[in-house]
């Protein structure tokens, strides 16, 4: 600044004296005044030109770096680049803040919208866009209560009443898949409101499973109770004769025994689902686990014979594949042994007296433990077949109550073999008989070599 000043002054006066000296005026000040001012517009036209150069360069957007200049102009040029360079990063590092801040949201499980106070949306993440069929690009600035129009929710952000969610019927519900959003308003800011939604269809149907469940070992429990309480009634205040003492008794030992059936296969169910998975490391030889299967069966067939007069035993045969001798698979002993005995023991049960029961344990080409249970029963009709492994559900309840099921063995089946990482699969056909069967993966198998000879050594199959 000081440079200029002096420069300035210092042209001035070599003016005045070239003025003074060499301009053939009336007087010297004339001639000094004369050169002075011209000295001066030529100044001040060189100055605007090259403020005017700096001007540009800020009017165009200082992409780029200033014009050269020297002096004041280069200087003033150089620090607003500077500034600018500095906003320009902040700009940029809080554009990023707002991306990332952005994209977490978008990675939310739950629906995210933001909504002006005219009631415009804002934002919305693609969740909130599913929960309530909102188009991400068409939408924006679209009025909210014009795009979900559930009386609910209409309701709900017309009474500025925002401190508890309501649950509407998502926007892809339908009858066979209903789909559940509960979704709140929070206010913020000047009128603005942030929405939150989040599906809670699963948690909806966990709840009426839990109050269905609840509702079923009422009614299962109540039923034998009743019963027996009727009987403990009778028997207190009639005069019974010996022989109908020991009727009544044995009456009521069936329905305590019915009970108590019952609650051990509950106590099986939760069992199953608080407990660890099964050790992946501990094997169990399954001819071992085949013979105690048929003994049981066995049991549970002179128990029907005793039971029923010229009752005409179920043919029952167990067939071990040569593929699957030496055959070990690691899992819950108990537990294993429970799946495979509730399948015979149920086509027992559900094959009229004198049917086939064929239970077999195979390698399949999968190289997966393959056990089946085949029977010539009834049969079940295809609609049955998706819910048979539903807590308490039976296609013929009367059926189920007489040979003393519970309707739970099929649900502890299917989980003990989920818990095993296998499948269990049926196929039956009405009037000609059923197959209930399941796979293990190759991973929990292996086979021990030369079962009768000395030698220990063991073989993996996986
Ligand atoms: P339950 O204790 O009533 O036998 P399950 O869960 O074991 O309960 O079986 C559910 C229903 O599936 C049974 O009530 C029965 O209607 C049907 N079911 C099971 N196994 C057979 C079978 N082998 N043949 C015909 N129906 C069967």
């Amino acid at each position: 600044m000081f440079v200029r000043i002096y420069l300035y002054f210092f042209f001035l006066m070599v003016g005045a004296v070239v003025g003074e000296h060499f301009l053939p005026l009336t007087t010297p000040w004339l001639g000094a005044f004369l050169v002075d001012l011209w000295i001066a517009v030529i100044w001040f036209l060189y100055d605007a030109r090259r403020a005017y150069k700096i001007l540009d360069w800020i009017k165009v957007g200082h992409q780029n770096g200033p014009p050269f200049l020297t002096g004041l102009w280069g200087e003033m040029g150089e620090r607003v680049h500077k500034l600018n360079r500095l906003h320009q990063q902040e700009l940029e590092s809080s554009d990023r803040r707002l991306m990332e801040f952005l994209t977490a949201i978008q990675a939310s499980p739950h629906g995210v919208i933001l909504i002006k106070a005219d009631g415009k949306i804002e934002w919305s993440n693609k969740t909130a866009s599913d929960h309530l069929g909102i188009d991400l690009l068409r939408d924006r600035e679209q009025i909210i209560g014009n795009l979900v129009r559930d009386p609910i929710y209409q309701s709900y952000a017309a009474s500025n009443v925002y401190d508890h969610e309501v649950v509407i019927e998502g926007h892809q519900s339908q009858i066979n898949k209903p789909l559940r959003i509960s979704l709140q308003l929070f206010p913020y800011g000047d009128g603005r409101r942030l929405m939150l939604t989040r599906d809670v269809t699963a948690l909806e149907q966990a709840e009426v499973m839990r109050r269905d469940f609840v509702a079923n070992v009422s009614h299962e429990i109540r039923t034998p109770l009743t019963v027996l309480a009727g009987f403990v009634e009778t028997m207190q205040n009639l005069k019974l004769n010996a022989d109908e003492q020991t009727r009544y008794l044995m009456l009521m030992q069936s329905q305590a025994n019915r009970m108590q059936t019952l609650v051990e296969d509950l106590l099986t169910l939760s069992k199953l689902e608080g407990s660890p998975m099964p050790s992946g490391m501990q094997f169990h030889l399954v001819e071992q686990m085949l013979k105690i299967c048929e003994d049981e069966a066995r049991g549970l067939l002179s128990a029907l014979a005793s039971n029923q007069e010229g009752f005409k035993p179920h043919q029952l045969s167990f067939d071990l594949s040569p593929l699957s001798l030496g055959l070990e698979v690691a899992g819950n002993k108990a537990e294993l042994i429970s799946a495979m005995s509730n399948l015979i023991s149920n086509a027992l049960r559900y094959t009229p007296a004198g049917g086939e029961v064929h239970v077999s344990s195979q390698i399949n080409e999968d190289g997966e433990w393959l056990f089946s249970v085949q029977d010539t029963g009834p049969g079940i009709s295809a609609e049955h077949l998706p819910r048979l492994t539903e807590r308490f559900y039976r296609v013929d309840r009367s059926r189920s109550r007489e040979t003393g099921g519970t309707g739970l063995g099929l649900a502890i089946v299917k989980h003990v073999i989920q818990r095993h990482g296998g499948e269990l699969s049926i196929q039956s056909v009405l009037g000609r008989g059923s197959v209930f069967a399941y796979t293990l993966p190759k991973s929990r198998l292996r086979f021990t070599v030369a079962q009768n000879s000395d030698t220990q050594s063991e073989q993996s199959v996986a």
